[in-house]
Parts: structure tokens; C-alpha cells; sequence
């Protein structure tokens, strides 16, 4: 009987894995066809001055509106993308959409768009970006490539050089969800970002966590001292706004301006960004 129980329990095992080794395999061939059935969005989120609420740029997020599993966020298909190298396709195209839309904004408003360590990594990556931009027409003063600390950490030598080249271009560098990741300071120091945006883990707790209050000031002093904007990410309620006022920080960005809305939404935003605020 305990040799029944062991089969069964070991099929058991076996079966929830292929499950999922097949749900993993369906996603890559779904994943593959993405692209030439025009199934990627790009989402805009806001990006404001806290005091004025002015809207200063949007943050592009990628979306993946499936056929029939419906809207499938960055966090489950860029790991993928990334494994089965599809991300520089993607990537490209994301950037592109990005830079397309953002010309037919106000002219001082900016895009972000977030970038894959793969892409860092791709020597021919200045080049995408220089196309994405003649295409659209956007001049790159109005272009962020947003990074985070671990995309820089995998060859470091060559994202520092692939940085270089975007930033002698006029192309502004973000360092993204800082605080979460390992050398933090010493990539400050080798590099000139044009801002930082603070990970959301830590306004998330503000004002009533000290440790978090302590952070989130000494990243504010630290990149005020460094010439660096400060973007808080994942503003909620008024009174974290309100901290982020007194506190001096640049920019915010969060549920509590707007959540990532489409294109269209977007437009409608800039248009009108007290009344989607209210
Ligand atoms: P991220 O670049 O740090 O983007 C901010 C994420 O925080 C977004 O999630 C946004 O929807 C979410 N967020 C913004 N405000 C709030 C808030 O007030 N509260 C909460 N709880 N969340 C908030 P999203 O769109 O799911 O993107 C997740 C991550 O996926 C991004 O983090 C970025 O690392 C990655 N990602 C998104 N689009 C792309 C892309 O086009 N290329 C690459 N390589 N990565 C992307
Ligand atoms: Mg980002
Ligand atoms: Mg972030
Ligand atoms: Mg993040």
C-alpha cells in the first residue's frame, strides 16, 4: 500500500509539472506570435510635480492584451521574453510605440521607457534608439531610459559603455526602484543619471515608518548633492504626497495621480489632469 501511495503521490508531482513545463511552453509559442499580431500595448502612468501637480512626463509600461487570457502584465511575460530571446524584438517595438506617442504630447513632456538588462547589453542598442527616434520625430531631450541596479550589475564594463553612448546622444538616465539593490552608491558615483526614483517598498510605509522616513530623506539629500532629480514611485494617499512636499522631492508617480492608463486615456489626461486627479 505504501508503494501505491508513493506512486500516486509521485505521478501526482509529475503531472503538476508538466502542467506547468506545458503552461510555460504555450506562453513561449503565444509569446513568439505576440509581436506580428500587434498584441503589445504600451500604458502610460504620470509623472507629476508634487506641489503643482503638473504633469512633467509618463512612465511607458508594457502590457500583453492575450487572445484569450486576457491583459498579462510586464512582471510575467518579460522574464520570458527575456529567457527565449525575444525581448530585443519587443523591446524595440515598445520603445518605438513609446516615442510615437509621446510626439504628439505637449513638447515638455517627457517618456520613460524601462529597459531590459538584455537590451543593455546589445551593442547595436544605441541604434534601435536612434531609429526609434528619427521615426517618431521625438527629440531625444524628451527620451528616459529608466535602469535598474541589477540590469547594470550583469556586465557592468558594457552597460556602462552602452549608457555612455545614450547619454552623449542627449538621452536622460533614470535609475530605477533604487534601494533594492546591491552597490547602489558606487554606481552613483560612475555614473551621472539624471535621476533616481526611490523603490515604492519605501513610501509604501512613510510617514508613519521612521526607518523608511530616514531613508527616503537621505536618498532626496543624496541626490540633491549629486545634481540627480528624485522621482518617489507608488504615491497612494495624500498624506504620503504631502511628505513628499516637504521633503523636496521632484517628481511622483502613483495610484494617487493616476493608475497606467492607455494611450488614449493618456491623451485625455494631459488634456485635463485635474479632473482625472480628482
Ligand atoms: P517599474 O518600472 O518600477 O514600474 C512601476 C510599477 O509600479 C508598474 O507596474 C506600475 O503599475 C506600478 N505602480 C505605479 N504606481 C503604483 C502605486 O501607487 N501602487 C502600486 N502598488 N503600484 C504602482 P507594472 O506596469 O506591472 O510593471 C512592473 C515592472 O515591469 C516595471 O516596474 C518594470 O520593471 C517592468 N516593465 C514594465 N514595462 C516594461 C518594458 O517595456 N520593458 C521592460 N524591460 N520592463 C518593463
Ligand atoms: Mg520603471
Ligand atoms: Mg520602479
Ligand atoms: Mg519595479
Amino acid at each position: 500500500a505504501a508503494k501505491h501511495a508513493g506512486g500516486s503521490t509521485y505521478r501526482f508531482y509529475e503531472e503538476s509539472m508538466s502542467v506547468t513545463a506545458e503552461h510555460r511552453r504555450l506562453l513561449e509559442i503565444d509569446l513568439r506570435r505576440a509581436l506580428s499580431r500587434d498584441e503589445f500595448e504600451v500604458h502610460y502612468q504620470p509623472q507629476v510635480d508634487p506641489k503643482t501637480g503638473k504633469v512633467q512626463g509618463a512612465e511607458a509600461l508594457a502590457r500583453w492584451r492575450h487572445p484569450t487570457r486576457g491583459m498579462i502584465p510586464p512582471a510575467e511575460f518579460i522574464p520570458v521574453a527575456e529567457e527565449i530571446s525575444l525581448i530585443g524584438d519587443i523591446g524595440a517595438w515598445i520603445l518605438r510605440a513609446a516615442c510615437v506617442e509621446a510626439s504628439t504630447w505637449p513638447h515638455d513632456i517627457t517618456v520613460a521607457v524601462n529597459l531590459s538588462s538584455v537590451q543593455l547589453r546589445d551593442k547595436s542598442f544605441p541604434l534601435t534608439v536612434l531609429s526609434a527616434l528619427e521615426a517618431s520625430g521625438l527629440p531625444a531631450s524628451r527620451l528616459e531610459l529608466e535602469i535598474t541596479e541589477s540590469a547594470l550589475m550583469q556586465d557592468e564594463a558594457l552597460a556602462f559603455d552602452t549608457l555612455q553612448t545614450l547619454r552623449a546622444m542627449g538621452i536622460r538616465i533614470s535609475m530605477d526602484d533604487f534601494g533594492t539593490g546591491y552597490s547602489s552608491l558606487n554606481y552613483l558615483r560612475r555614473f551621472p543619471f539624471s535621476k533616481i526614483k526611490i523603490d515604492q517598498s519605501f513610501i509604501r510605509h512613510a510617514p508613519q515608518d521612521y526607518e523608511c522616513v530616514a531613508i527616503i530623506q537621505a536618498i532626496t539629500t543624496l541626490a540633491s548633492k549629486l545634481h540627480m532629480c528624485v522621482t518617489v514611485e507608488g504615491v497612494e494617499t495624500d498624506e504620503q504626497r504631502a511628505f513628499t512636499i516637504a521633503e523636496g522631492c521632484d517628481q511622483i508617480q502613483g495610484y494617487l495621480i493616476s493608475r497606467p492608463v492607455d494611450a488614449a486615456s493618456m491623451r485625455q489626461f494631459l488634456r485635463e489632469p485635474s479632473q482625472k486627479a480628482a
